[in-house]
């Protein structure tokens, strides 16, 4: 293997043409990619061997994150970073003629999530692998990633994103790993022994076929393993399809339906219908992973009675937690233990995080359907749920109100949360403010019950790939003014409030930001043709459009900006580029909405000859890692503007403080705590306290038309909504946005926070003139990130939750002195 840039050369020459039996002239940057991914994945493999073999031998507990999404983006940047080779591979390259960046756009962005959650199982992997944590993933290989959106005609369009088309080439796939999963059929009795012992009949059986993704540590040696699951066909075309009255097409159908199960990634991060084969998603996930690490396990022969001991299965949210019942039933149906032993080792292995407040996404399945689809994890969930009620009724005698609000199954309904609660031992949520409410308020019951069982994590991201591969010149300048220990330990970032005030890293921090901004700019010249002024403001909202995230409130106050302008031509104000990134779920009719009305806003001010100097606003299409790696950087301004209570924690928020972007936002999620961090001097508060909002609520009080009735500014732009003028050309209307604010009250608090936004931007444009003060304060953000750092995170969960230690890579065997 390539040990300096010559000899990378060489090999890489050597492999290009060998494997695309061409020319070094003839070949294409997509062969490049191919040939160089495939390069790396094998120089990865002796490290990934050594790090199995390393943690067998340690005897740590190993830790499975289960995760319905892993939003993992590319993989050649980062592991070449992790890797320690990225300078080494970026010149040699360039001495034959590449730029890697381009090359790295060949890869496929691996979209296997839909936003935060996913983002952040992909966060924690790497950052557990950076640490030397034994720590994989598992997760579903959707054949589908999250769609692509094209913006046509200012609507989002979604196109299917078949991410594995041209392969993968990190991935291996395992046949001898598979696992059969059962769907359907019907649960039989018997006595063996003088016990019963369950047996489920006539089931549907579909092969669960491993691909695993190595997760490269950061300059540890460590390869850690993401293992994502495909569906295929356990039928024999002749033995099954080839008697009378069957014949080959029969096979074929059979085949397709099986396979539907790794197909499709669900568009949707807030709420989940009762789809059957959504349900099946997540057994088909359970199930195959649970074999694995039992069969993982047995390699050790060691009692069960020791499996918590060296295994910890972690819940991203509630849709794997079928692990629980399908553990019981492995357990107890294969292994043959009773029921006490069987929950007592269940109950210590696995543990949840909570990700959400919102009602509408709190999971529940029918009872019904969950008792045809998987009828013997049924039965343990019925029995869960009457011992659990039991216990109940011991605990609060009388108080049946509690039980049912507690119960596992309650009017037909199964709700995940309270399996999760009461299979785990360890409940989580994602910020601080997060974890209170789901204390106080949305698991109180739970709380009062299992106080010791709750505890708070704050999410974090990984500064290697959202500021070392992301923002490669802000890395330097940071190595040059401060080391580079940060990069092993992030909170050393805080050595940077040293020089927050020094006139020269002042200046170099606004010459990459200047930079960054040029190449977001040449970006946007290339997708929408108008050339960004990079003076101007970078104002960045980028996420999943929801209600709750209120872009809608970002919107309203670019269209009372621009009607601000035309009432007074010569307005002075500060130049702003408004960027948005955000898919809306295909169904959710109001967020497609929003995005047109943006789409119109955009069509307006940037043609205005009023107001194309002063306000433009780009609405880019298909956010995803891969763009959010482009504009991140880029920003000046991060819109973090939920109505408070609702964002759980935010890690976009993270991604934007940690490259100097200076926040507007509410007191909400991970905000409430960058604001501890950062004090009014480093953040643009503004709008409703959660307090303030939860009275309104349980008090009404707030009137949307009030405001409406005594505010100009916010009456003029609603009227806009509806009437025709610079947003609604050609008859169009948005009656829906405007119903919702006014006849529908305003749920999220749209207009009650506008004034109070409105002047935080004013304030925001105010300050940036002073180029000192800004750049100040976005030092003051980049040095206090630290804290948001995954490795941060890690290490809480690793000793608050799981109880594990890094393993030793230095003594593992085999591959001393590797790097
Ligand atoms: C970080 C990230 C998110 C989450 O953003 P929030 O602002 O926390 O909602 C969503 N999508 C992508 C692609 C991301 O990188």
């Amino acid at each position: 293997m390539f040990t300096n840039k010559e000899n990378f050369k060489q090999e890489f020459k050597q492999r290009l043409i060998g494997k695309t039996g061409r020319q070094m002239h003839e070949v294409t940057e997509d062969d490049v990619y191919a040939a160089l991914g495939s390069m790396i994945r094998e120089r990865i493999g002796s490290d990934w061997a050594a790090t199995n073999r390393a943690y067998t031998e340690q005897g740590e507990r190993q830790v499975y994150y289960f995760s319905m999404e892993f939003l993992i983006g590319r993989l050649l940047g980062n592991n070449l970073l992790n890797l320690g080779v990225l300078d080494t591979v970026r010149e040699g390259l360039g001495e034959l003629g590449w730029d890697l960046e381009d090359i790295e756009e060949y890869e496929a962005d691996a979209g296997l999530g839909n936003g935060g959650l996913g983002r952040l199982a992909a966060c924690f992997l790497d950052s557990l692998a950076s640490l030397g944590y034994a720590g994989h993933g598992n997760g579903i290989r959707y054949k589908y990633g999250l769609f692509e959106q094209k913006i046509i005609d200012g609507h989002q369009v979604e196109l299917p994103d078949y991410w594995l088309q041209k392969g993968n080439v990190w991935e291996v796939r395992r046949d001898d790993k598979k696992v059969n999963v059962q769907f359907w059929g019907n649960v039989e009795s018997h006595e063996v022994n003088g016990r019963l012992v369950y047996e489920t009949q006539n089931s549907e059986t579909v092969w669960a076929v491993p691909y695993d993704v190595p997760v490269v540590g950061y300059e540890n040696s460590a390869v850690n393993t993401l293992r994502l699951w495909s569906a295929e066909s356990a039928a024999n075309p002749a033995r099954d399809f080839g008697g009378a009255g069957s014949n080959y097409y029969n096979f074929l159908d059979y085949k397709r339906s099986v396979e539907t199960v790794s197909e499709f990634l669900y568009p949707d991060d807030s709420n989940y219908e009762g789809k059957l084969l959504r349900l099946k998603q997540e057994y088909f996930l359970c199930s195959a992973g649970v074999q694995s690490v039992i069969r993982t396990f047995d390699k050790l022969h060691l009692p069960y009675t020791q499996l918590a001991e060296r295994v910890a299965i972690h819940i991203n949210d509630t849709h794997p937690t079928l692990v629980i019942p399908e553990l019981m039933r492995i357990l107890m149906d294969e292994k043959g233990f009773g029921w006490e032993e069987a929950w007592d080792i269940v109950s210590h292995t696995v543990s949840y995080t909570n990700h959400t407040i919102l009602s509408e996404a709190l999971e529940m399945w029918p009872e019904q359907m969950i008792r045809e689809l998987l009828p013997r994890v049924y039965m343990i969930i019925e029995e869960l749920n009457a011992r659990f009620c039991g216990m109940l009724l011991k605990q609060y005698p009388g108080d049946q109100d509690r039980v049912s609000r507690m119960a596992i199954i309650e009017s037909g309904q199964v709700k995940m949360a309270h399996l999760a609660i009461y299979g785990s031992y360890s409940v989580n949520g994602v910020a601080a403010l997060h974890t209170d409410i789901l204390k106080n308020r949305e698991m109180k019951d739970f709380y009062e019950l299992y106080p010791d069982r709750f505890n708070n994590k704050t999410n974090g991201i990984t500064h290697r790939r959202w500021l070392m591969h992301a923002n490669p010149d802000l890395e330097n300048v940071i190595d040059h003014t401060i080391g580079t220990a940060w990069k092993k330990q992030p909170d050393q970032l805080n050595e940077l409030l040293k020089y927050a005030n020094d006139a020269v890293v002042q200046d170099k921090i606004r010459h990459v930001k200047l930079k960054n901004k040029e190449r977001l700019a040449s970006y946007i010249y290339k997708k929408h043709g108008v050339s960004v002024d990079t003076n101007s403001i970078f104002d960045v909202q980028v996420k999943r459009l929801h209600a709750y995230k209120r872009q809608l409130l970002n919107a309203l106050h670019i269209m009372d900006l621009y009607n601000r302008i035309k009432e007074e031509p010569s307005l002075e104000i500060t130049p702003r580029t408004f960027i948005f990134g955000a898919k809306a779920a295909p169904g959710y009719y109001m967020a497609k909405q929003i995005i047109k009305l943006i789409n119109n806003i955009a069509q307006t001010v940037n043609n205005d000859p009023q107001t194309k100097d002063r306000l433009n606003v780009f609405f880019l299409e298909n956010y995803s890692v891969s763009l959010a790696e482009k504009i991140v950087p880029a920003a000046d301004v991060s819109e973090q503007i939920s109505t408070a209570g609702k964002e759980a924690s935010g890690t976009g928020n993270m991604k934007l403080m940690m490259n100097g972007a200076l926040t507007v936002g509410t007191l909400d999620g991970a905000n409430v705590e960058m604001y501890e961090s950062l004090g009014d001097e480093g953040m643009y508060l503004f709008g409703l306290r959660i307090e303030e909002v939860e009275k309104y609520y349980r008090e009404g009080g707030y009137s949307a038309q009030a405001i409406y009735n005594s505010d100009e500014r916010v009456k003029k732009v609603l009227d806009q909504l509806i009437q025709p003028g610079p947003f609604c050309q050609n008859g169009q209307s948005f009656d829906p946005i405007y119903h919702s604010l006014l006849s529908h009250n305003d749920e999220y608090f749209v207009l009650r926070d506008f004034a109070s936004y409105a002047d935080a931007q004013t304030q925001i444009g105010l300050d940036y003139q002073d180029s000192k003060l800004w750049t100040s304060k976005s030092i003051l953000n980049i040095a206090k990130s630290g804290r948001f750092a995954g490795d941060r995170t890690i290490k809480e969960y690793a000793t608050e939750i799981w109880g594990v230690n890094p393993a030793n890579m230095a003594s593992r065997s085999g591959l001393q002195g590797n790097h």
